[in-house]
């Protein structure tokens, strides 16, 4: 099959633009070389959806971010990912920079941006530290679950006729005509466009395509996750100032009711480890916004590396290689632009955003817990495994676990299931459920145990199931 587009990398950007293309008719692909959509950038970030007023104006960064923003509600409704305008406050002593800020939000046609005292802050972020006394509070900024949404792009783009492919390395591309021969270690894929959204991995693919290259710098971002209980006193993100290394050790409210304080930003190579000084750093600067947080609460620390090329995003076609998009430093607030980079790339490629009719709905995940009572009832008449739970902590049932893996999108790795329904994202962080859910996946895609991946392909669970081992 000759494919319309391929879209290489499946982060929250390349999906976005596969599920836009599938839904306005074409015969779409996206290629990953890891095990599951969401393994790069979008899986460990502040999950935020900015308003808009911290990019330059007339930036590719301002226009995607405030469209992007407009967006996401009614995405996330669709999709039925969780999506919420919780508002971000900008906090701090400075009231000439709050004032810049509010400009710049102004003139990147932010709305509902507010200039606010103390006392107004305190309303919204009760126990805020002592020296703050001005705020820019921007009311359209939200939070959402970034893997969520990448899944559920990539789930509802298969469902509605888009192929995925996981676990592909590209290894040459060759034009043949107006169409691109793609040869990967598994196999050869045709298409007339090529989308390269592949994140850290933009080089390695412009290489292979003879297309521009730009140069990438990588940014550190830890955190610490607080656990549900640790009742931070804000209902809103908060920020302290801007600097030029970013946007600051925030402290935000998490769609699964949690909350993070972080990222810091340390220039860096593209490992995705946490360290005792940024760990600390973290301690520091969060004292500086809210003045008892207190991080015995953290049951976790992550951390997440900004793929950086420059001031903006470069989104463009192509001078070098006819039917190639470029996508390159798609880094904060990429997650906040993604519905807005898709609509901008589907215009780029020649095409009119005009959706199909009758396109198939993505059935909704709710998990169990979060059902109200009579549909828990109705289910587990139905389905006995609603009723066994797997993950304590978190309250994830064999049900919800087994819904996962009937997902359109078919993954083999712990971490993939633990992002579609948070089995061991609670306080013993899996110690627990993490066997029981090797032997589910196992059983599900009627592979052995050491088939089973934490992660992507090197990051086996087991050396084989422990009879078998003995009889060596
Ligand atoms: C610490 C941190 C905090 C952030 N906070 C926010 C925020 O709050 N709000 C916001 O809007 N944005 C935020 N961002 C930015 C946002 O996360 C990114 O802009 C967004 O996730 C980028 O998505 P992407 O699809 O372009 O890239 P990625 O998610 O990095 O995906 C790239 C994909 O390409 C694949 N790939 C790589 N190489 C190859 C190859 N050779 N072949 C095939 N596939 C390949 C990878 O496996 C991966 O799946 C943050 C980023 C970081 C790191």
């Amino acid at each position: 099959m000759i494919f319309d587009v391929i879209v290489v990398g499946g982060g929250v950007v390349g999906t976005a633009i596969f599920n836009k293309l599938v839904r306005i008719g074409k015969k779409v692909a996206l290629l990953d070389k890891a095990s599951d959509v969401a393994t790069g950038q979008s899986k460990a970030n502040s999950a935020l959806v900015h308003a808009g007023y911290d990019p330059a104006p007339n930036t590719l960064k301002a226009k995607m971010n405030v469209k992007g923003n407009a967006l996401f509600p009614a995405l996330c409704r669709r999709l039925g990912v969780p999506f919420k305008r919780t508002g971000a406050l900008v906090v701090g002593d400075d009231r000439a920079m709050i004032e810049r800020l509010y400009a710049r939000g102004k003139e990147n046609g932010v709305k509902n941006l507010f200039i606010l005292n103390r006392e107004q802050i305190l309303s919204l972020a009760p126990d805020i530290a002592d020296g703050i006394t001005v705020a820019l509070y921007a009311k359209s900024a939200g939070i959402t679950s970034p893997y969520l949404l990448t899944i559920a792009l990539a789930d509802e783009g298969i469902l509605n006729g888009g192929k995925v492919f996981l676990e592909e390395d590209i290894k040459r591309v060759e034009r043949e005509g107006e169409v691109f021969k793609i040869t990967t270690l598994k196999g050869e894929f045709y298409a007339k466009n090529i989308i390269n959204s592949a994140g850290a991995g933009y080089n390695d693919i412009a290489k292979i395509l003879k297309s521009e290259s730009y140069p990438l710098t990588f940014r550190r971002g830890e955190y610490f996750v607080f656990d549900k209980n640790a009742h931070l006193k804000t209902s809103c993100t908060l920020f302290p100032l801007p600097t030029k290394m970013g946007k600051g050790v925030l402290v935000t409210p998490t769609v699964d009711g949690n909350f993070l304080v972080g990222p810091t930003s340390e220039d860096s190579d593209e490992r995705t480890i946490t360290t005792d000084a940024g760990l600390n750093d973290i301690k520091v600067k969060a004292k500086n916004i809210l003045k008892n947080i207190n991080f015995k609460n953290a049951i976790r620390q992550f951390s997440g590396v900004r793929v950086i090329s420059g001031e903006d995003f470069i989104i463009e076609r192509s001078k070098r290689q006819n039917g190639v998009i470029n996508l390159a430093g798609i880094c904060s607030p990429g997650l906040s632009s993604a519905p807005a980079i898709a609509e901008y790339v589907v215009k780029l490629l020649g095409y009119k955003n005009e959706e199909k009719k009758n396109l198939k709905a993505l059935p909704k995940h709710t998990l169990f817990k979060n059902l109200p009572i009579t549909k828990q009832r109705e289910l587990l008449r139905k389905d006995k495994s609603f009723g066994e739970i797997v993950c304590k902590c978190e309250k994830i049932t064999k049900g919800d676990i087994l819904s996962a893996l009937n997902r359109p999108l078919k993954v083999h790795s712990v971490d993939g299931i633990k992002r579609r329904t948070n089995a061991g994202m609670g306080i013993c962080q899996g110690g627990f459920c993490f066997t029981k859910v090797v032997k589910m996946i196992a059983k599900a895609r009627k592979i052995k145990y050491e088939e089973v991946l934490k992660e992507n392909r090197g990051s086996e669970v087991a050396l084989g199931d422990i009879r078998e081992v003995e009889k060596w």
